[in-house]
């Protein structure tokens, strides 16, 4: 049952990092992990203990956490005579206005108003959205697009025309519905609009692989409300239910009567939540069970939301080697971007997980440096290959590798 082939190469790699001290070389030996799965559990099983506190980003250590860039593009819907919605140049800038709004919110998370005198912290979600034209299409420089359709233009929110869950602008319209995640920006009805009984609201509406929703151009508050919107329903999409009730699937968003402001009357006063998944104005507020949630269906290998990521993971990048210098603990699968360095007095100790290492990406067990393996499984997510475990030693003080 030994899971792992041991190469001795003393000399060919006593170089590997040009440093003679004293008397002794650092000499470093090949540790390199069995590919294949000797019949153990596929590669999807390796998705964790569904603790979702486990996927939560460490604040002493937020690299830890790969940043990840959602995909998404921006779709104007506007009634054939050009009078219900953005246009072209002046709706590029809206587009792009939408999506840096979006990212200035997930870039901000603030604490938890409730449970009152909570000591939550606000974790950095290590998640942001990036445009994405046609990879390839010269024509296709934004990922902004404008469609003209009479029967589709209009986002009917309540009545007997109502299309809020409607799909059909999506299939007609959607770019990349696989990988990017497509934002619909509709216009008000025409005569709705001009009917002095209606009643403007703003709304949308997260559709599993495509967000709805009314557009800015008619109401008070601008994009920026718009945005707090957008960041509700794309909450829906990375798999967050609402958090004013008690099925959430989180024990760190307590239910509260869901009041729009702390600024109403009684209980509001002391019952407000910022919580991005209620309905209120400041949805600036994501709790680690939630931020943990949505790096769970970043990390598993079958979610949907994982196709939306720009695969990042794949190439080695040098300037993404993550230190470790003090006790680490790895209960959850992560895609890294670079090297592992295991300093010596570090310890990394990876259990239940799927660690993916990019094309050529090592783990070094420096001199003084322990790495534990517990029903781990380091691989490639993408089917390349990586550059395996490196044990240093340095004349009596070796790194350590431990199978438990
Ligand atoms: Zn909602």
């Amino acid at each position: 049952m030994n899971r792992f082939l041991i190469w001795v190469i003393w000399g060919l790699l006593a170089l590997g990092f040009g440093s003679v001290s004293g008397c002794h070389p650092l000499v470093w030996e090949v540790y390199e992990r069995v590919q294949g799965e000797e019949g153990r559990k596929r590669p999807e099983a390796y998705s964790g203990m569904r603790d979702y506190t486990l996927y939560a980003p460490d604040p002493a250590h937020p690299e830890h956490t790969p940043f990840k860039h959602i995909r998404v593009n921006v779709h104007f819907v506007n009634s054939a005579d050009s009078s219900m919605n953005f246009n072209f140049p002046e709706g590029v800038e809206e587009g792009r206005r939408l999506v840096r709004s979006m990212n200035a919110l997930l870039y901000d998370n603030r604490k938890p108003y409730l449970p009152k005198g909570n000591n939550i912290p606000a974790l950095p979600l290590r998640f942001d959205l990036v445009l994405s034209p046609r990879p390839g299409d010269p024509a296709d420089s934004t990922g902004i697009y404008f469609h003209y359709d009479d029967d589709l233009y209009d986002y009917i929110a309540y009545g007997k025309d109502m299309n809020r869950s409607d799909k059909t602008v999506v299939r007609r319209y959607g770019v990349q519905l696989d990988t990017v995640l497509n934002i619909f920006v509709l216009g008000f009805n025409k005569d709705s609009l001009v009917s002095p009984t209606y009643k403007k609201h703003r709304v949308g509406i997260a559709l599993g692989d495509a967000l709805k929703m009314n557009s800015w151009r008619h109401l008070e508050g601008g994009c920026w409300e718009s945005a707090k919107l957008a960041v509700h329903e794309l909450g829906h999409i990375l798999g967050l239910q609402h958090s004013w009730g008690r099925n959430d699937g989180c024990d760190d968003t307590p239910p509260h009567p869901n009041c729009w402001s702390c600024a109403e009357p009684s209980p509001c006063d002391t019952l407000c939540s910022n919580n991005v998944m209620s309905y209120n104005t400041y949805q600036n507020s994501w709790t680690p069970c939630q931020i943990g949630k949505v790096h769970y269906r970043f990390a598993d290998l079958k979610s949907r939301t994982r196709r939306f990521l720009e695969p990042d993971w794949c190439e080695w990048h040098e300037d993404k080697t993550i230190f470790i210098r003090d006790s680490i603990h790895w209960q959850s699968s992560r895609d890294l971007l670079g090297d592992v360095v295991i300093e010596a007095g570090g310890i990394l100790y990876l259990r239940d997980c799927r660690i993916s290492l990019p094309a050529g990406g090592r783990i070094e067990v420096q001199p003084g440096g322990k790495l534990i393996l517990e029903d781990c499984l380091l691989r490639n997510s993408c089917g390349g290959s990586w550059g395996g475990i490196y044990v240093g030693r340095k004349g009596s003080v070796k790194g350590v590798v431990e199978e438990r």
